[in-house]
């Protein structure tokens, strides 16, 4: 039977690995939410619309075409016919993708997409992203809440990006976003029936090990 687990969690909490990891162990298709948000932010960028403009950034949003890649193993994603992979990781995305994820309008045209897409793959599917435990996906039958100090944050983040990268930019990139974030979710409290999962202490595959057996329980 198909089996979907619900992955949701602040920036470099680690949801993103994994999601990955768990998809993988359990052969399940993976979808990596906030980066349809990225996406629609270069959309947006791409056709002139100011971020303050918010009938052109929802516009911009209905009509983008967003095509991402279900495979864990091969991520990518594209944005009205172009490939955005590796922009859509870009400070310049980062630094506008909340002129989409604050409009309740673009958040509604992406929720259906997104449900639609963790229902494409008939063994089921890992999905990660701030709603997915409690907007996209509720009924899912594993919903997990991961959670990280701050500082586990940040490293994490800061070795994503690579040693050549600025602490106090990142530090304020990343505090800014999660600023911006908490007035989407509550990222301290798990809704019912979530479990939070503090991932400061655990390697990556203490955490995946721990959503795999959340998932054969
Ligand atoms: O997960 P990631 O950091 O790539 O997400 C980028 C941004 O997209 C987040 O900062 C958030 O504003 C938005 N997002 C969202 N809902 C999701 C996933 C991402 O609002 N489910």
């Amino acid at each position: 039977s198909r089996l979907v687990i619900a992955i949701d969690g602040p920036s470099g909490s680690g949801k993103s690995s994994t999601a990955r990891g768990v998809a993988r162990a359990l052969d399940l298709s993976y979808l990596d939410t906030g980066a349809m948000y990225r996406a629609v932010a270069v959309a947006f960028l791409d056709a002139g619309v100011a971020p303050q403009d918010e009938a052109g950034v929802i516009a911009a949003t209905v009509a983008a075409d967003i095509q991402i890649s279900l495979d864990p193993d091969d991520r990518w994603v594209r944005v009205n016919g172009r490939d955005v992979t590796t922009e859509i990781r870009e400070p310049r995305v980062a630094q506008h993708v909340s002129a989409v994820s604050t409009l309740a309008a673009c958040r509604e045209n992406l929720v259906a997409r997104q449900r639609t897409l963790m229902d494409a793959d008939p063994r089921g599917c890992v999905a990660e992203g701030r709603d997915v435990t409690t907007v996209i996906y509720p009924d899912a039958d594993v919903r997990v809440l991961l959670t990280a100090d701050p500082q586990a944050r940040l490293a994490r983040r800061g070795g994503e990006l690579g040693a050549r990268v600025n602490t106090e930019q990142l530090r304020d990139q990343v505090l800014r976003r999660d600023a911006d974030d908490s007035k989407l979710v509550d990222f301290t409290h798990a809704a019912d029936g979530v479990h939070l999962l503090d991932t400061t202490h655990l390697s990556l595959d203490e955490v995946i090990r721990a959503v795999v057996a959340l998932a054969k329980e």
